[in-house]
């Protein structure tokens, strides 16, 4: 654990020899379903049920809010502001073209070597750091988004359970954590390891309910999707060109689980063929992809390992280092412990290039790191300046503001950014965290209620919104808020509560006492 370049509220997992393969969400059928322990079935709001023909966008949404929460849970979830920002914009830049209504996507990045990438039900689209790291330029990455993007437009995953019954549903979504996390290998609890070898004799039946026909529309809807973006359409092949490769070199390593869909020579063909139909595109990466590349390759190092190493082999003589790599080798630095050789690197990439403000919230961080308060607050408020409601700005910028004992100017730079910009489940904690510190502990309630309401977990935010009202000397403004907020929940709580009441479900007692839950 490097605490100096990761944020403090990150875990990140352990890290494993790569193999390869293109993940797609891998639905049981309900007979395998009953012999996963339901872990969250407390959580699940109140879904479609097997008399419905279809999973409206909100079932869906909250479907993979479940199993969001369960990935998040692991640890292995990279919550990186800088990343973040660039991936979400990226996969907004795709997405925005697939013309999907209102639904709102979310990318994120977990911390796995192994090459995947997958779609979750509602919008929820995950890329392994294994993966971002193997793509040579900008359009393969945005390949693998636009991919993953049609699935979801495509429907097929709501498509391939809306047939299910909601119990089934509960373990399915439990399924789809195990089975994701467990594509890691390795560690894990034993109903963890229980999920995935029936899912793999799930896979040998053949039962598993993706096809290869939802491939092959994916990767052709996904190709025009990412041309209409302004991205290069060859980079999807020539991703699945890499990967083929990859899967090569180690086939006994691919578990059966993968080798049920694999990226076949006539797969890569038709893909090959659908984007030569697209006008050739003169497609520059940005600077941020190769800067966020390396920011992920520090994060993702394994934990005994010293990034610093691979910055020595790599850059051989410094005239001819990429200011990619430059920035990169400077992350690596803070995350060794010696963020002061970093300091002067980052100086002087921030005085060539102003506009990255990459450069500017690395350089806080390592100031930071060496114990310079003033100096990390002096370098951010000058960021915000140029970019006042950027995020990792400002999040970086409540970072210095919460060392310098000021949490009460972090819970209002954190309140103001994402009353105009949408929080991470992350942010939102941080958010409270700062509130809780400054003594605005109703606030800090409030939030939290919204953080446990983005896990789909409506008991407990419920819990903490009565806690928030029942701390004493509430402003006006803040009983009536609290209070509306309440009355929302509760009404969407009846049907949840009478199931709790029926079911003699034990995990209610493992629930952690709101009045002494820890954040
Ligand atoms: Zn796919």
């Amino acid at each position: 654990m490097r605490p100096s370049l990761l944020s403090p509220w990150l875990r990140l997992g352990a890290m494993l020899p790569a193999w390869c393969a293109w993940l797609v969400l891998a639905v049981p059928s309900p007979v395998l379903a009953q012999q996963v322990e339901p872990e969250i079935s407390e959580q699940l709001p109140e879904m479609g049920t097997a008399a419905q023909s279809t999973l409206s966008v909100e079932d869906e949404y909250n479907f993979g809010r479940m199993i969001m929460r369960q990935l998040r849970d692991s640890g292995r979830m990279i919550d990186d502001p800088e990343l973040n920002e660039y991936l979400q914009s990226l996969g907004l830049r795709i997405s925005s073209q697939a013309h999907d209504g209102n639904r709102r996507f979310n990318f994120f990045v977990m911390n796995d070597p192994v090459i995947n990438a997958f779609a979750l039900p509602g919008g929820f689209i995950g890329v392994h750091s294994g993966l971002l790291l193997e793509t040579h330029n900008e359009s393969e990455l945005a390949g693998v988004l636009a991919h993953e993007v049609a699935h979801v437009t495509q429907r097929h995953i709501a498509r391939s359970i809306q047939n299910q019954s909601r119990a089934s549903l509960v373990s399915t979504a439990a399924m789809l954590a195990a089975i994701l996390l467990g594509a890691v290998g390795g560690g894990g609890s034993n109903a963890t390891m229980g999920a995935i070898s029936a899912a793999q004799g799930l896979a040998a039946q053949s039962q598993i309910n993706f096809t290869r026909e939802n491939e092959y529309e994916a990767d052709r809807v996904g190709i025009g999707i990412m041309a209409q973006a302004g991205f290069d359409p060859s980079g999807m092949p020539a991703f699945f060109d890499t990967m083929q490769r990859r899967t090569q070199l180690g086939p006994d390593q691919v578990p059966e689980l993968l080798r049920t869909h694999p990226v076949t020579s006539s797969r890569i063909a038709e893909s090959k063929a659908r984007a030569a139909q697209y006008p050739v595109v003169e497609a520059h990466d940005t600077l941020s992809y190769a800067l966020m590349k390396e920011r992920l390759r520090v994060l993702s190092t394994p934990a005994g390992q010293d990034a610093r190493d691979y910055y020595a082999s790599v850059i051989t003589n410094v005239p001819d280092a990429s200011v990619a790599q430059i920035y990169g080798q400077a992350l690596a630095a803070i995350q060794a412990g010696d963020p002061a050789a970093a300091i002067p690197t980052l100086e002087k990439l921030r005085a060539e290039q102003p506009e990255l403000l990459q450069f500017h919230t690395a350089l806080g961080q390592a100031q930071l790191a060496a114990g310079d308060v003033k100096g990390a607050l002096d370098t951010l408020e000058k960021a915000r300046t140029l970019a006042p409601r950027n995020v990792p700005v400002t999040v970086r910028y409540a970072e210095a503001l919460m060392r310098a004992n000021r949490a009460k100017r972090a819970h209002e730079v954190l309140l103001d950014l994402f009353n105009n910009v949408p929080p991470s489940q992350e942010q939102i904690r941080q958010t409270a965290i700062a509130a809780n510190a400054a003594g605005d502990v109703a606030d800090a309630y409030s939030y939290m209620a919204e953080y446990h309401l983005m896990s789909a977990d409506l008991p407990l935010a419920i819990n903490q919104l009565e806690l928030a009202l029942s701390v004493p000397n509430l402003t006006v403004v803040q009983r009536q808020r609290f209070a509306a907020r309440l009355t929302e929940l509760r009404s969407a709580l009846p049907k949840e509560r009478a199931r709790l009441e029926k079911s003699d479900d034990k995990s209610q007692g493992d629930r952690p006492n709101a009045a002494s839950y820890a954040w």
